[in-house]
């Protein structure tokens, strides 16, 4: 599948927010949204007053889609398995895109961002229920148990991703053991468990797809 390789940064400075796409770099001074730098080729006053309903529901598809690294095509899936799934919609889509292979391994700090997480898990550092697997989009299921490859446990990447997990924790639903480089998914995970997604409207993406 095709990916976007240009720079990150731009994306954030679109949405006008961080969206911690470049790892440690986004904690620190040099991330260009702690300057307040505005979006991509405009000043902060060139920026449009008013958006249609459109606009907004779009630019809120943009920024989750964008927060996960995926493209239209996959996002789509995954907000259509979330329509078919019991339950409120937005709410679905979040649990499914938190319960990405991808996002579990950045969320248990064995990768300092999604993107890096992706990688790990494409080159088969990542195991679930002890059995390999090299999808990112794959789809971990509650008392799942993720856990880096034994004879990836030396890579320097993740050993210094995980002195992160030291100083922030891990999210409420998942149980994180930093020594065995090992986390269980011990429920499923509720947009109101992570701090990144507080300002996340799904509502707005599931009016978008209706439209
Ligand atoms: Fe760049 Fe990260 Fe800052 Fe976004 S949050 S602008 S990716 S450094």
């Amino acid at each position: 599948m095709g990916r976007y390789i240009g720079p990150q940064c731009r994306y954030c400075r679109t949405e006008h927010r961080k969206l911690f796409l470049k790892g440690e770099r986004c904690y620190g001074a040099k991330c260009p949204i702690s300057k307040k730098s505005g979006a991509p080729g405009k000043s902060m006053k060139d920026r449009p007053r008013k958006m249609s309903d459109y606009g907004i529901q779009l630019r809120e598809k943009q920024k989750v889609k964008r927060m996960y690294g995926m493209l239209e095509k996959q996002f789509k899936l995954f907000f259509t398995r979330a329509e078919k799934m019991p339950g409120v919609t937005g709410d679905n889509l979040v649990s499914l895109l938190e319960r990405r292979l991808d996002n579990m391994v950045y969320r248990m700090r064995f990768a300092s961002s999604r993107k890096l997480g992706r990688q790990i898990v494409l080159h088969g550092h990542v195991m679930v229920n002890g059995r390999r697997i090299t999808i990112p989009s794959y789809v971990t299921r509650e008392n799942d148990v993720v856990q880096v490859a034994e004879n990836s446990k030396k890579m320097l990447i993740i050993k210094e991703s995980l002195k992160e997990f030291t100083r922030s924790g891990a999210v409420p639903w998942l149980d994180v053991d930093p020594d065995q480089m090992k986390g269980t998914v011990k429920a499923l995970p509720r947009k109101s468990d992570v701090m990144d997604l507080a300002d996340i409207k799904e509502q707005l993406i599931v009016e978008l797809y209706s439209r």
